[in-house]
């Protein structure tokens, strides 16, 4: 290290002092070596006074590169040092800016990092909720990922770890042709037959192969869907369908029958003819209220008559259907005896639809009601649900055919010859009771003394329960 000139000016003053002092005591001192001695002692006293010098201005440097903010004003006192500290604060200066962009990069990386793991967490989250069985396989086609579903359903371990999910060979089969033979289309379906808790039901798995942007493979997804459901209702059609072509057939073909029978004038006696008449006239009424029934039941079944529920009281709604079936009851000389509950029974109804169902139920019981009979309609308040009761002192329904009171089109044979029909009423009345308003409806009944329908639904107004929580909400 080479001192500099503003070193040697620092020290210069010290050294001329020493040099002079020393020169005076030369002066006295007669000898020689004397002279000699305090001439190398000037010199040691300068050299240290350099060195000393020198020190301080490492300590200062050593302060700077410590304390970065004394740099600006300490710089000069760094001396011998100052291009070396100058270097290495440059040095450190950028160093620390790339410290700082490093940082932020890193925090900008964490942020988007924590992104990422919430919308990873998000997904694995909805595919263990979602009720339908799903598994990932990878491309060995061993399940890597599924959900309780798919373990409710096939057995096995919670996903993790090394276990794995059982497959059944048809889905494991579906799985590896989806994967390897994915060129023409990635994805596959199939139905198969799954035992669960020892009942079979029908599944459609559908399968689909992953292929990244790059085009590697990333696995295979299969969905099972419970299509027993799906199956039931499409047998239930095609019985419906059949039981109406048969409903529509049997008069059609009598009707022809007998207009045939007409017009080849095979039927002389005007008396007959006109009871052939009087037999079409009837069947004609009878298709009209079956094609009637048939359209109400699907209009309300598809959605096309807007159901409009609303708060009311049951007992409104009853009163209103009793005014309805009272001509029908005075024909016959049925009593029409009202027991409603003095209580304000609240329900959230569509006053029409449900009003139609309590009309049905009343018809029937006065249908089936000799004359003379009595028809009771009863409501009352049952823990959370209000309740009706329709009953007859009627014909009554045989124990063997309880149970399939409410099927479209079934209709008691002994009770046929009673009234006319179409064995629809009652559908209709459990699809307004169970499916709309959410409800249940049974039925008691013993022959020749009479039955009784029971119709129960949720109680408890709902626009009220609505608006009060929309006005908790604005005041919140
Ligand atoms: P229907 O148009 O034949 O009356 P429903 O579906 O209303 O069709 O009723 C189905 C069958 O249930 C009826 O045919 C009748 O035999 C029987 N039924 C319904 N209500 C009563 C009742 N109150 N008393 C006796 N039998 C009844």
């Amino acid at each position: 290290m080479k001192p500099d000139l503003r070193t040697l000016r620092q020290v210069l003053p010290t050294a001329l002092l020493v040099g002079g002092v020393c020169g005076l005591c030369a002066a006295w001192v007669p000898s020689r070596a004397a002279a000699v001695v305090l001439t190398l002692g000037a010199a040691l006293a300068t050299a240290a006074a350099i060195a000393r010098r020198i020190q301080l201005q490492a300590e200062q440097a050593y302060v700077l590169l410590r304390r970065p903010e004394l740099r600006d004003g300490g710089m000069a006192q760094t001396g011998v040092y100052e291009p070396l500290i100058r270097d290495c604060c440059e040095r450190l200066s950028r160093t620390d800016a790339e410290l700082l962009a490093a940082v932020k990069a890193r925090d900008e990386l964490g942020v988007r990092f924590n992104g990422r793991q919430k919308q990873i967490r998000r997904l694995e989250m909805a595919v263990e909720c979602l009720p339908m069985p799903i598994l990932i396989a990878d491309d060995s086609d061993r399940p890597v990922v599924w959900n309780v579903a798919a373990v409710e359903l096939f057995g096995g371990m919670a996903a993790g770890g090394d276990q794995s999910l059982p497959l059944p060979p048809d889905l494991s089969r579906l799985v590896v042709e989806t994967r390897t033979r994915s060129a023409a289309t990635r994805s596959r379906s199939l139905e198969l037959q799954l035992e669960i808790g020892g009942n079979v039901r029908p599944y459609r798995a559908a399968a689909t192969h992953l292929v990244d942007g790059d085009g590697s493979s990333l696995g295979v997804i299969a969905v099972l869907d419970d299509i027993g459901g799906e199956q039931e209702a499409r047998s239930r059609h095609a019985e419906f369908v059949s039981s109406v072509c048969h409903e529509l057939k049997t008069p059609m073909s009598s009707m022809k029958a007998f207009i045939e029978m007409l017009m080849d004038g095979d039927v002389a006696d005007p008396e007959e003819q006109l009871r052939l008449y009087g037999f079409i006239d009837v069947q004609i009424d009878r298709l009209t209220r079956l094609v009637n029934n048939m359209l109400n039941l699907a209009r309300i079944e598809s959605g096309v008559i807007k159901i409009q529920r609303e708060d009311c009281g049951l007992n409104d709604v009853l009163e209103k259907a009793l005014e309805v079936v009272r001509p029908m009851a005075d024909e016959k000389q049925i009593r029409l005896i009202p027991q409603f509950s003095p209580l304000y029974l609240a329900v959230h109804v569509d006053r029409d639809l449900f009003g139609q169902g309590v009309i049905n139920l009343l018809s029937n019981a006065i249908k089936y009601t000799p004359e003379g009979g009595e028809v009771r309609l009863k409501s009352r308040l049952a823990e959370s649900e209000a309740v009706l009761e329709v009953q007859d002192t009627g014909m009554g329904i045989p124990a063997d055919d309880l149970h399939r009171i409410f099927e479209r089109f079934f209709r008691v044979e002994q009770n046929c010859k009673a009234a006319a029909g179409t064995g629809l009423g009652l559908a209709l009345v459990q699809y307004i009771v169970a499916d709309i308003h959410n409800g249940r409806i049974s039925v008691q009944s013993r022959v020749n003394e009479g039955s009784c329908f029971t119709v129960a639904i949720p109680l408890g107004h709902r626009d009220k329960n609505r608006r009060k929580a929309e006005q908790h909400a604005c005041t919140a």
